[in-house]
């Protein structure tokens, strides 16, 4: 504790952390000594965690980035979170990220960006973006993010770190902020493959809290590492050829991809037609799905309340506008917009239909295949400001994650190499839903 309460102190222009709980982890570090010493300490003994600004910890401000959840103290622990303390995690703090989970480079935060700690003119990524860069510049062990189209592992990219999004429905969401509840799943960032298969063990599992979340078992996943299988790998073709990726990112991959090949592993080119759809589709259900979860913000029941309301409505309508930030206000508008009675069956109708074909063809690919492998990104880590005048070009920062956000599969970034100005690229993989253990065996195995 005392060490990453150092390297925090030493390094607060990354803007990492909202939050520090020093007191309390050291105190918890206290607890956690005096229970090893008895022989009685849980599998996270001394893991030193940080939490994503999303994540409910009772008796703690939760405010997802945002001023319309000033002041808000969560009046209970998420479960995923729950299931840390149990074993025995120390939590250090609330780390930064884009408001209400919404952005690609952590610039959408009502507190200020965050900085890459490899080149601080350049974003982390988003929208766990604070997660991302104290794992990077050691700030803690490891972080608890939300991935809803792929904000742990786009920063993970963006970092040089492991980002895993596990299947959805694999951890509760009981105690996450909602942003769009059908896509969204905890997911968590870390130096190793190691520690990101021993966190998902602890928090996986069924929950009485949430209706949605799987019952099946959870496997030992952190035993379950080691791997000498060959395995059948599809690269998707569109992707290693689609126009915006970056020659040096794409070059890496597939070297990866060849080294692969000669340790004796199938690989083959597979198509996925649906590319150019893909980021529409999300846009239009998350922002959908976002503009119905943030109608509780309504300066009523959390948080801010303006002060220049004279009634009600105005109450309601002078909270929102002054509470949400730019971002947050333009998907609920153009949420709202596409489930509006007039264009609900042109827009909402058709993006779920358009996301069972993804669906559908993804899960046939992947019987098929152990694997898919395609960049986590197109590109390295870009600059600070370089896509904020345009949401579209931002918007498109997920092309290449999205997939198993609509197809609710699981999905790593893994660092693979670095491009020519020392930033790092990340290798994405994903599998069929529940396959976790060969997900995390085969990622360690290339790591
Ligand atoms: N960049 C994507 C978005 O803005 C992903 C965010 C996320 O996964 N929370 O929606």
């Amino acid at each position: 504790v005392a060490h990453y309460l150092q390297n925090i102190k030493q390094k607060p222009e990354l803007n990492a952390f909202l939050e520090i709980f020093e007191e309390e982890a050291f105190a918890q570090a206290d607890a956690v000594d005096k229970k090893l010493a008895s022989g009685h300490a849980g599998k996270l003994a001394g893991m030193v965690i940080g939490l994503k600004d999303v994540l409910a910890y009772e008796g703690h401000a939760l405010q997802a980035s945002s001023q319309i959840l000033n002041g808000f103290k969560s009046l209970y622990t998420a479960t995923a979170v729950q299931r840390l303390l149990a074993e025995d995690a120390i939590i250090i703090g609330r780390q930064n990220c884009d408001e209400f989970a919404m952005g690609a480079s952590n610039e959408n935060s009502s507190f200020g960006p965050v900085l890459n700690a490899d080149d601080t003119s350049r974003v982390p990524g988003g929208s766990s973006g604070g997660s991302a860069v104290a794992v990077q510049a050691d700030l803690c062990l490891a972080s608890i993010g939300s991935d809803t189209g792929g904000s742990v592992r786009q920063p993970a990219s963006f970092c040089g770190v492991v980002g895993l999004k596990p299947t959805y429905s694999r951890i509760s969401r009981y105690g996450l902020i909602a942003y769009a509840s059908s896509f969204d799943q905890i997911g968590i960032i870390s130096k190793s493959v190691e520690d990101a298969a021993l966190l998902l063990e602890v928090m996986a599992g069924s929950d009485e809290y949430d209706s949605t979340v799987s019952h099946r078992p959870v496997p030992a996943y952190s035993q379950m590492l080691q791997t000498d299988k060959k395995y059948k790998i599809g690269y998707i073709r569109d992707c290693f050829e689609s126009e915006g990726l970056d020659t040096q990112v794409k070059e890496t991959l597939l070297g990866v991809k060849d080294m692969l090949q000669e340790a004796g592993h199938q690989l083959e080119a597979v198509e996925f037609p649906y590319l150019d759809f893909m980021v529409p589709t999300y846009y239009i259900l998350t922002t959908a799905e976002a503009s119905s979860n943030l109608g509780r913000f309504d300066g009523v029941k959390y948080g801010y309340r303006s002060e220049n309301a004279t009634d009600l409505t105005s109450l309601y309508k002078k909270t929102r506008a002054e509470g949400f930030g730019p971002e947050v206000q333009r998907r609920i508008m153009l949420g709202t917009f596409v489930l509006s009675a007039d264009y609900y069956d042109a827009y909402y109708t058709k993006a779920q239909r358009v996301r069972r074909l993804i669906k559908e063809k993804t899960d046939e690919l992947l019987q098929n295949y152990d694997f898919l492998i395609l960049p986590t990104a197109p590109t390295t880590a870009f600059r600070l400001e370089e896509n904020t005048a345009n949401p579209l070009a931002m918007y498109l920062a997920d092309i290449f994650t999205v997939q198993a956000s609509l197809a609710g599969v699981p999905a790593i970034s893994i660092p693979a190499g670095r491009d020519a100005n020392g930033l790092s690229i990340g290798l994405q993989l994903m599998t069929r839903s529940f396959e976790e253990p060969q997900l995390l065996a085969f990622s360690n195995y290339i790591l």
